[in-house]
């Protein structure tokens, strides 16, 4: 497991963020509520509303919340990592251990993208992906991405 990083050893909000201890790591991996990232070494709840980066034991800050059809979807910045990360994409890969390729998206079952229960989100190609939206939906709302 990683060291402590957050200078002070100690769980608690520090500079804005909140911190937690090996001990309530350890307790959210056995709650079974948790997936783990392993490319990015985050810990991911079921929907996606918790993501903890397990080098820094820091509770990441989830940006671009927005919930209509318009709004952007939320991402989060991982250190080391370039660029955001969305939410439903890192859900999907930590509880499917899967990792998204070229050509593929995360799709919302129910076509509601703030839902980011594990079991609301799928895989899709990009063909099949267009076609659900445009054909089910009818281009209601723009692409889960
Ligand atoms: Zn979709």
């Amino acid at each position: 497991m990683p060291l402590l990083s957050n200078g002070c050893g100690h769980s608690g909000r520090h500079r804005g963020l909140t911190y937690l201890s090996m001990n309530e790591i350890h307790s959210r991996i056995n709650s079974g509520n948790y997936a783990i990232h392993k490319k990015y070494s985050l810990l991911i709840n079921f929907d996606g509303t918790e993501i903890i980066s397990l080098n820094d034991f820091v509770v990441l800050p989830v940006s671009g919340l927005r919930a209509n059809k318009t709004g952007r979807r939320p991402f989060v910045r991982i250190r080391g990592v370039k660029g955001k990360k969305s939410i439903h994409i890192l859900t999907y890969e930590a509880w499917y251990d899967d990792e998204l390729t070229e050509g593929f998206s995360v799709h919302h079952q129910d076509f509601n993208r703030t839902n980011n229960r594990y079991t609301n989100l799928e895989k899709l190609d990009a063909d099949t992906h267009k076609l659900i939206h445009t054909q089910i939906d009818r281009g209601y709302m723009s692409y889960c991405g």
